[in-house]
């Protein structure tokens, strides 16, 4: 089963265009979409998930036409939003019970086993007599995967789950959803480049409503092997490091600045060769696109 998405358009009432043109072919296992705030990643993820509706343009998941048949897909479909609400005076086994009956799932025994069983996956159940409003963040994103998870959903869709998750429980949380990838479309949002590069067999990048690159962050690393510069300058040097290169990246260290330039070839002696890495395709994609050069998306696409 695949998600393909095609010419996916969507405006807000306010004139914000908030996804142009979006096409993307999505198969099973776990899909990194990746882009800074503002990108639309929330709305085409609302858009699959059957909460709006787009202007124009079609969705299909296997064989169910997924703007039109939204029963067919709610079915299928496990949503765990960007922001979600829980009751914090009710206890996690309780309140995933009462989803539990929300999704279907009526018969008593299976219901307790299926909880059961959705507390043990989140590794929940030690605290699930406790109150959500005491869980910590990354509870909270594991419990609302849990909700998610209700109905064995062949359809994933996670909103930027790991923004606000300290390193550890990030890793906990990322290791959960690597469990989940082979036989359902798992889809991931996220503005942090780790996510993709530790997680996703394939992703696309989006900014400003528009598909920058679609393809395997592992192609799309090699692309950029021997294109990729670095050299170490001070802060006061940037500014004609900016003018002078396709500067893709700085960042401090140690009190300095390093660089990365995209250039198929040494620019000068001054720069050191750089293993390319994901978070250079996606700064080298964004920085394309703000500053309006060439490349398309087609042309973008990674085989
Ligand atoms: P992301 O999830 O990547 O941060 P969003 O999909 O939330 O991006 O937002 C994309 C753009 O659409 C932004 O400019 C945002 O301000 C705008 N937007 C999002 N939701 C609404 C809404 N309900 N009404 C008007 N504008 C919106
Ligand atoms: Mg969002």
């Amino acid at each position: 089963m695949e998600l393909i998405i095609r010419n996916l358009s969507k405006s807000y009432a306010n004139g914000v265009q908030a996804l142009t043109d979006v096409s993307l072919t999505i198969p099973q296992g776990m899909y990194g979409l990746l882009g800074p705030n503002g990108a639309g990643k929330s709305t085409l993820m609302r858009t699959i998930a059957t909460l709006q509706e787009a202007d124009s343009g079609t969705i299909r998941l296997g064989e169910i036409d997924v703007l039109t048949q939204k029963e067919e897909v709610r079915r299928t479909l496990g949503y765990l939003p960007q922001e979600f609400g829980v009751y914090p005076k009710v206890g996690a086994e309780e309140l995933l019970d009462h989803f539990a009956v929300l999704k279907g799932i009526t018969h008593r025994a299976e219901r307790k086993e299926t909880v059961q069983a959705l507390l043990q996956q989140t590794n929940l159940y030690e605290v699930r007599k406790k109150k959500l409003g005491g869980f910590s963040g990354g509870m909270r994103q594991r419990f609302g995967i849990a909700v998610a998870l209700l109905g064995n959903p062949r359809l994933i869709i996670v909103d930027e789950p790991t923004a606000g998750l300290d390193p550890a429980e990030r890793v906990r949380f990322l290791n959960l959803l690597s469990e989940l990838g082979e036989n359902s479309v798992v889809i991931l949002s996220t503005h942090i480049v780790e996510d993709v590069s530790e997680l996703c067999s394939r992703m696309a990048i989006i900014d400003r409503g528009e598909i920058l690159l679609e393809g395997e962050p592992l192609a799309a690393i090699e692309k950029m092997r021997g294109k990729v510069w670095k050299k170490i300058v001070d802060r006061s040097e940037v500014a004609a490091e900016e003018a002078a290169h396709h500067v893709i990246s700085t960042r401090m260290l140690a009190g300095r600045t390093m660089i990365h330039v995209h250039h198929d070839a040494r620019p000068d002696e001054s720069f050191q060769p750089v293993d390319p890495s994901l978070e250079d395709v996606y700064f080298a994609a964004m920085g394309r696109h703000i500053s309006g050069e060439g490349e398309t998306p087609e042309a973008a696409v990674l085989a």
